[in-house]
Parts: structure tokens; C-alpha cells; sequence
């Protein structure tokens, strides 16, 4: 990797090998628009290719990255290698410093526009622990499990940039020693740590988007934080599955990192036994493990670091999957692996398990115990992958705070 004219820290986790893209704005600055994260900065996308009079300036100028996205992937590498050029070619930087914004001056918002927006369930051990709570009486995967990625099709009118406050949902719920189900606020307000992927180039309908064809549709990674309401959900989800309990917000984190920047991060995915069908198998020689270290922190305390590397299904099966029966994808739709939970206590991503169902609530450092979320809790999920040369590559954080219930 060559060096930069600008002052990057050796070990910034947003250095020149990952250069992810958001939408910011500043006091006082034109209005949101398409950024590029390098090192303490942000370089205004648009501001500069204009100045640069490149080509795919108009696909980077826009209020959010959807016209990035719908560019391509030929434009997504060029883009990515002109950026690369700039911030290094001692030459251009007379050009670019003026279109460097401190990140500490910045406010992140929503980076695309959501399409369809689809939530998978695909940790095994995540799947089990659940099956275990909600299901004690039978086997904990259900007979398909382990045949096809699950999912179910979620809200995209309800995904929120991080930082976005979540009101704690009303609904109906009914306890298994309840003889009626009653209404008001959810009394088991959860987290699910999940890792987001969204779809810059469409697919046709009726073609299928085979595994091998992932990184033609898929433009990059970021991290979802899928707020659910237990008891809302448990009463509710038979036979249909997931509803009021996901829909009320689902947040995700304002950097989106793309699929180039994830080369050293591709691990070989866990065995699958019994083997897919075969337009579920991976692609030859090109596994789309993920080695993503997650960390989930409430009010700062860290509660649980899940590994992504240990997802039974990878989000290239399940574009494969979700595409099988002729359905397209459009620029925009975002799809997000389900519940990022490992086998130690200590990775599980959500509260359902940490707290078994809320039998074994969480300690906090200032004394408090935790079961489920509380008014006033603040949640902050975070993730980092291995670069090339020992480098690290930052995802940055989705965060919210719980607010009180409107009643
Ligand atoms: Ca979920």
C-alpha cells in the first residue's frame, strides 16, 4: 500500500486499505452528501471528483450514495482506485486537502436509500440457544435449518441511521400464565448485533443471482442493530413469524465498507453437514466467510464480543437464496445475517441469550442488573476485520438510546 500525503495513524482502522463510504454533513457545509472516511477525515466524494472533472462525478454527488450504487461494479473500483490515487500522489494534494472535513465535525445520516430489507437467522448457535429458550420441549433447529437461510422479509421504512433514538414499541403481549393478552409497552426490549449487506447493481426478475455472483451485486458491509420486543414477539410470531416485535426500528451504522476493502477478511465459512443443494454450495476457491470481530457495549460496558467468522450461512448464499424463485433485488435493498452469536457465553448477540430468556440477568459495573433494556440505556455495537499487511479495517458503530414508551 502506498503512503498518503495525509497524516494517517499506522494504526488507524480507517486507513487507505479501507476507505469506506457514508453520507455527512457539517455546520454550516452544503447539505448531506456522499463522504469518504480517511483517517481523522472525511473527503467530500462529490466535491472532489468534480473538482477532478472525473467521470463518475455525478454518480458520487448526490444526498445519499444510491447513485454509487446503482453505478456498478466496474464504477465501484474505479471510484476506489481514483480516491486511492488522490490521497497518495503527492501531486493531487494541493487539489483534495480542501475537500477534507475533520470527522469530528461531522454528522452521519441514513447512507442509502432502503429498498427491500430482508433479515436472516443464520448462526447456528445463535439459532440453537433461541430454539432452546423458545422451544424447550423440541429439537432446537427446526428441520429446514440447516437446508436453507432462513429469513423473513422486515421494514424497510423503519431502518434508521445510528444514533437515531428508539422508543421503546407498545403492543400486545401475553405471558404463558396470562389468561388474556394485554396491551402496553414491551417489558423485554432487546438487541440483535447483526451484520448488514447492501445491493448496489439489480438483478433481473426471474435470473438468478448464483453464489459466485456476490461481489457483482453486493456493494458493501455495515453493522445492524435489529431492536426486538420478546414479549411482543413470542405472542405474536406463530405461524407467520417476525412482526410489530422487529418492525418499530431496525438502526444501522453510517459506514458502509466495501466488499474490496474485505479481501484479507474471507475465511473459509464452518462445514456445512448435510451438504446444500447445489445452488447453495460455494462458489470454488471463493468462500465468503467473514472475519468480523463484533462488539456489543450497553452504556459503554462491554457485554458480549460475537464472531462473524462463525456464521453457518455466508451473505453470499443467501443473495443465491433469496434470489432462487426468480425474485429480483434493486439497488438499495439491504439484507441483514440474523443474530451474530458464537459458541462461548461471552459471543452471543443478543440479550435473549445472554440473560437466558431473562433468568440470569447481566451485572453492569454500576450494580445494576440487566434482563432486557431499560429507559435511558444506551446501546453501542461495534466491529473490526482483519486488513491487508496486519492492518485493521473499522467499521465504526451503530448506537441508540432507549426512550420511554409513548402511551
Ligand atoms: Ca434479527
Amino acid at each position: 500500500m502506498p503512503e498518503s500525503w495525509l497524516d494517517i495513524a499506522p494504526d488507524s482502522p480507517f486507513g487507505l486499505h479501507n476507505l469506506p463510504y457514508g453520507v455527512f454533513s457539517e455546520p454550516g457545509g452544503p447539505g448531506p452528501r456522499a463522504g469518504v472516511a480517511v483517517g481523522a477525515h472525511v473527503l467530500d466524494l462529490g466535491a472532489a471528483a468534480r473538482a477532478a472533472g472525473s467521470p463518475f462525478a455525478d454518480a458520487v454527488s448526490g444526498p445519499s450514495l444510491d447513485g454509487l450504487l446503482a453505478a456498478g461494479r466496474p464504477v465501484w473500483e474505479q471510484v476506489r482506485a481514483t480516491v486511492l490515487r488522490w490521497l497518495t500522489d503527492p501531486a493531487r494534494e494541493e487539489d483534495v486537502r480542501p475537500h477534507l472535513i475533520g470527522r469530528d465535525r461531522v454528522r452521519m445520516h441514513m447512507p442509502f436509500t432502503v429498498g427491500d430489507y430482508v433479515d436472516f437467522y443464520s448462526s447456528e448457535h445463535h439459532a440453537t440457544n433461541v430454539g432452546r429458550i423458545f422451544r424447550p420441549d423440541s429439537a432446537p433447529l427446526t428441520p429446514n435449518w440447516k437446508h436453507l437461510p432462513i429469513g423473513y422479509h422486515g421494514r424497510a421504512g423503519t431502518v434508521v441511521p445510528s444514533g437515531s433514538p428508539v422508543v421503546r414499541p407498545c403492543g400486545q403481549r401475553k405471558g404463558p400464565d396470562d389468561p388474556e393478552p394485554v396491551f402496553g409497552p414491551s417489558r423485554r426490549l432487546d438487541i440483535e448485533a447483526e451484520v448488514g449487506f447492501v445491493v448496489g447493481a439489480p438483478s433481473r426478475r426471474g435470473a438468478r443471482v448464483p453464489v459466485g455472483g456476490f461481489a457483482d451485486h453486493v456493494f458493501g458491509v455495515f453493522l445492524v442493530n435489529d431492536w426486538s420486543a420478546r414479549d411482543l414477539q413470542a405472542w405474536e410470531y406463530v405461524p407467520l413469524g417476525p412482526f410489530l416485535g422487529k418492525s418499530f426500528a431496525t438502526s444501522v451504522s453510517p459506514w458502509v465498507v466495501p466488499l474490496q476493502a474485505l479481501e484479507a477478511a474471507r475465511v473459509e465459512p464452518p462445514e456445512r453437514d448435510p451438504e446444500p443443494l447445489e445452488y447453495l454450495r460455494d462458489a470454488k476457491d471463493e468462500p465468503w466467510g467473514l472475519d468480523l470481530a463484533l462488539e456489543v457495549r450497553i452504556n459503554g460496558h462491554v457485554v458480549s464480543r460475537p464472531p462473524f467468522a462463525k456464521m453457518y450461512w455466508t451473505a453470499a448464499q443467501q443473495l443465491a437464496h433469496m434470489t432462487v424463485n426468480g425474485a429480483s433485488v434493486r439497488t438499495g435493498d439491504m439484507y441483514a445475517s440474523g443474530t451474530v452469536s458464537g459458541p462461548e457465553r461471552g459471543q452471543r448477540g443478543c440479550l435473549l441469550e445472554l440473560t437466558w430468556g431473562g433468568k440470569e440477568p447481566l451485572k453492569l459495573p454500576d450494580g445494576s442488573e440487566r434482563a432486557f433494556l431499560e429507559d435511558g440505556d444506551t446501546v453501542a455495537i461495534s466491529a473490526t476485520a482483519p486488513g491487508p499487511d496486519g492492518t485493521v479495517i473499522g467499521f465504526g458503530e451503530v448506537t441508540g438510546s432507549i426512550r420511554p414508551a409513548e402511551e
